[in-house]
């Protein structure tokens, strides 16, 4: 068999640490060089192809190769690639913050841009603390999270995740914060409703606001699914009952759509699914089509009056990064908005979303299944030895590993997180190519329980 990849694969694993990667493991696990990609294909150098079935970590909306987001790219580069956006400022940049005003709930009409999702999670933190203290509001210092969350791998960002392996590793680092138990309806008792569970999981989060809300700036959420965690997911009425709360209690709300924004819950952003507005709506990944890095925090005009200010007043907010509002990332962020408006993206996902709900029946019924669990074009099959929710595989045991090699050895890219074999495929996947990607993982799902 000849092997084009081996070259380069020799090559990376000379200079190139990759992330959240134990590199020793590729003395085993061959790393894929990839030499391009197409719509939902992956190809390598030898001319093997791989479904991309995790839209390349859930960034890729449209494909890959796209041709009006390429050419909206390309026709950028002829004119700006990036300006210093601090007393400058362009078209494309101004553009892509009315657009997504508009298709933001109600009462957000400003947007700060960064370059990366953590990066927009340390400035929601950041506005929110600042935006408390230009109120005189100096108290409040500290920030609610959920278990199960993930908002990123920046200090401040990890200080409201709660990803085990992390917190027990940087934890001597990170900023103290509280916790409040997650809705994820996974944890349901026996025999109740997604709804109740959520419902349920308010009462403790009013028990902290109530007794420390003087303290407390804001409440971070995953809306609807958390996804690094697991792709645990919830009830939208923990969403409305959290809004009601945080305005009780005088608390922001930081809704982190980074991952389920941009039309993949089912709704444009999954705030809508409770009709809710949050202080700060976080957005990145899927924002420029898995194009390019780019990132934005939209907020209220009540939050950007706590800052507006004579110079002298020193209210101003203290954030900046060098690619800040970087135009060639707008261009694919302003692409990616107007496939939006091209096709009923919404009502084409809802059809793929029906499909792969159908796709996954037989999976339900599995010895070795304990959950099938799907949010909008989000769908999670949680392997547990028992078939119940209560039994665990041990993470030693790296069984999800086992279906990501065999995903590879029939070119499907699946990427469990431990024990959960999940699917967020790109919106431009055809029905039997979910079939496919669904076929692979039960295969594999057969073959990483087998024993
Ligand atoms: C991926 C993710 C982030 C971090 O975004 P990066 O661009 O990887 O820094 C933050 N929040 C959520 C919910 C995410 O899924």
């Amino acid at each position: 068999m000849t092997d084009a990849n081996a070259a380069l694969r020799a090559r990376d694993l000379q200079v190139f640490w990759h992330p959240c990667t134990q590199m020793k493991d590729h003395e085993t696990l061959p790393l894929i060089p990839i030499r391009r990609a197409r719509g939902v294909w992956l190809e390598d150098y030898d001319g093997r192809r791989y479904l991309d079935a995790i839209s390349s970590w859930w960034v890729n909306l449209f494909g890959h190769g796209h041709p009006h987001i390429d050419a909206r790219i390309r026709d950028q580069l002829d004119t700006l690639a990036h300006v210093i956006t601090a007393g400058f400022t362009h078209e494309p940049a101004v553009t892509l913050a009315e657009r997504l005003i508009a298709r933001a709930p109600p009462g957000l009409g400003r947007v700060f841009y960064a370059e990366n999702g953590s990066a927009a999670v340390e400035i929601a933190l950041k506005m929110s603390f600042h935006a408390w203290r230009n109120q005189g509001r100096t108290r409040k210092t500290r920030f609610v999270a959920l278990t199960g969350g993930y908002h990123g791998e920046t200090l401040g960002a990890l200080a409201v995740g709660s990803v085990e392996l992390y917190r027990e590793t940087y934890g001597p680092l990170l900023m103290p914060t509280l916790q409040a138990p997650s809705p994820d309806c996974y944890l349901r008792a026996e025999g109740e409703s997604w709804e109740s569970h959520s419902r349920r999981m308010l009462e403790p989060m009013a028990a902290l606001l109530e007794a420390q809300h003087a303290e407390i700036c804001a409440v971070i959420i995953e809306p609807l699914v958390q996804c690094a965690g697991h792709m645990r997911m919830h009830h939208p009425a923990y969403l409305s009952g959290l809004r009601a709360l945080c305005d009780r209690y005088q608390v922001h709300l930081i809704a982190d759509e980074i991952a389920v924004g941009f039309g993949r819950t089912g709704t444009f952003f999954a705030c809508e699914q409770a009709g809710i507005t949050p202080d700060f709506l976080c957005v990145g990944k899927g924002l420029t089509g898995g194009y390019l890095p780019l990132s934005a925090v939209l907020t209220t005009d009540a939050i950007y009056q706590c800052f507006y200010d004579d110079y002298t007043t020193l209210r101003a907010f203290l954030h900046s990064h060098s690619y800040t509002g970087n135009a060639l990332g707008c261009a694919a962020a302003l692409a990616t908005l107007d496939l939006f408006e091209q096709r009923p993206v919404l009502d084409d996902n809802r059809a793929l979303a029906a499909h792969l709900a159908r796709a996954l029946v037989p999976l339900t019924e599995h010895p070795h299944v304990g959950e099938v669990r799907q949010t909008g074009l989000i769908a999670a099959v949680e392997m547990t030895p028992c078939g119940d929710r209560r039994s665990h595989y041990p993470w030693q045991e790296r069984r999800g590993l086992r279906v990501y090699r065999h995903g590879l050895t029939r070119g499907v890219l699946l990427r469990p997180l431990g024990n959960v074999v999940y699917f967020m495929p790109p919106y431009v996947t055809t029905a039997e190519e979910i079939d496919l990607m669904v076929q692979v993982a039960r295969e594999g799902i057969a073959l990483a329980t087998a024993g």
